[in-house]
């Protein structure tokens, strides 16, 4: 079972950096965002300009380790625990590890002894043009060697190009891929046409779907054919939407739309709609013919959810129930509600710890949206996870006991006791 690390000894001064952190990552809305080629390519130049087998650009959170881009390695993300990386972090500067295993810090290390046999490792903090340390960007290699200064001011060169990047982003409104909206973008105008919907008292629905399966198609046919499947997937999306409508790529493989002047009986009917579109759809390639499904899930404006993270949360809530339910289905969520309560939600990013059997488990977490009522929570693995347990974000002394209304693979939307 992982333990609570960050806050268990820390200081004030290290809780409130932490908490500026994380407040300047939620700033940025960038976890969990769409590959960028912009970010491969500097990837590609650290192992190119070092000569080593792994680079790596990273987003931390409150309880892992993100890969905005990584070349060499095949996962995603990792959690906090487990890595180098959490050592930049702890110290707030860059750290060489010329051979780890006579690093008595690293000697035991999982990915030391263990079949990632990492050897080398230099990291330094991604870090915003106001100081604050969102990530790293680290140079990894499974045999010794040696890092001088000119290395580490090159290292850190490109750690600057990504922030570059990072921030020339900010103002990108269209996904290069997709043509959908970035997600920052569809927030925002997602937003305006909330408020012109409360104002004008119509109606006004959103939509939330995640392909199904999506990492075999990666796994088994390539990137190039995931990609290939995201385009199609949006272009069909589109075609079956109004012209009204807002469409927007919010994670991966991840989309939301929003539906002025759609009630939440027209939502599901336009939801339907998306499921058998993209279900039929084939998808041509070098792979040969593809076809993938979707799970979607619903929702719409009321007097608790008025505004689009509300919306997103219950859609999201509605889809994880498409989803355990068997996929390529839609739920709105209307039709689970009755029981449990996702009343108005704040976006926040919040490093906080899950705990149960009576106190001995910690799980590390990230809340990543709150309420008077409910959150939604991110974490490596909701198995074994227990339908009711404590959330805490230390540093503020919140602490509440919950109960799971809905959850997939990494996320928990629960309801405060
Ligand atoms: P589920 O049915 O539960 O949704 O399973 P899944 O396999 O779709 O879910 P998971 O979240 O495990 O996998 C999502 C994958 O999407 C992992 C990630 O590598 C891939 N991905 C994210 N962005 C891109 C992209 O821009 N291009 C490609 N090709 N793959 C991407
Ligand atoms: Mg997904
Ligand atoms: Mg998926």
């Amino acid at each position: 079972m992982v333990v609570a690390r960050v806050f268990g000894k820390s200081s004030p001064e290290a809780i409130g950096r932490e908490n500026d952190r994380l407040a300047a990552l939620q700033q940025l809305d960038l976890l969990d965002t769409p590959r960028d080629e912009g970010f491969e390519r500097i990837v590609r130049l650290i192992k190119q300009i070092f000569s080593i087998d792994i680079g790596i650009i990273s987003l931390i959170d409150g309880h892992r380790q993100w890969y905005k881009a990584c070349s060499g390695l095949s996962a995603d993300e990792v959690s906090l625990e487990d890595t180098f990386c959490r050592c930049v972090v702890d110290c707030d500067e860059p750290i060489i590890v010329q051979d780890a295993t006579r690093d008595a810090r690293f000697a035991r290390h999982p990915s030391v002894t263990g079949k990632d046999h990492i050897r080398f490792y230099a990291g330094v903090p991604l870090r915003t043009k106001a100081g604050h340390m969102i990530g790293t960007v680290c140079a990894i290699d499974r045999r010794p060697r040696s890092f001088g200064s000119r290395d580490l001011g090159i290292l850190e060169e490109l750690a600057a190009a990504a922030m570059d990047r990072i921030d020339l982003m900010q103002s990108a409104a269209t996904d290069s891929l997709t043509e959908a909206m970035t997600r920052r973008a569809f927030k925002q105008e997602a937003d305006q046409l909330i408020s012109l919907a409360l104002r004008h008292q119509h109606e006004l629905s959103c939509i939330v779907f995640d392909i199904d399966h999506f990492k075999q198609v990666n796994d088994r046919y390539g990137h190039a054919a995931g990609d290939a499947v995201l385009k199609a997937v949006a272009s069909v999306c589109k075609a079956t939407l109004r012209a009204g409508d807002l469409f927007g790529r919010i994670g991966g493989e991840e989309f939301a739309v929003v539906l002025p002047h759609v009630d939440r009986q027209g939502a599901l009917a336009v939801a339907e709609k998306l499921c058998a579109a993209i279900a039929f759809q084939p998808i041509h390639g070098d792979h040969g013919i593809l076809h993938v499904t979707a799970s979607l899930g619903s929702s719409a404006l009321s007097i608790v959810s008025k505004d689009i993270e509300t919306l997103l949360a219950q859609a999201d809530a509605a889809m994880y129930q498409a989803k355990h339910g068997g996929r390529n289905r839609c739920v709105s969520w209307s039709s689970i509600h009755a029981d449990h309560a996702i009343g108005a939600r704040r976006r926040v990013l919040k490093a906080g710890f899950i705990l149960f059997n009576d106190r001995r488990s910690t799980i590390d977490c990230t809340v990543k949206s709150i309420g008077a009522e409910s959150a939604g929570i991110s974490v490596s693995n909701t198995t074994g996870i227990p339908s009711e347990f404590i959330l805490a974000i230390k540093g503020e002394g919140f602490e509440t006991k919950c109960r799971v209304i809905a959850q997939d693979r990494q996320h928990l939307e629960v309801a405060f006791r």
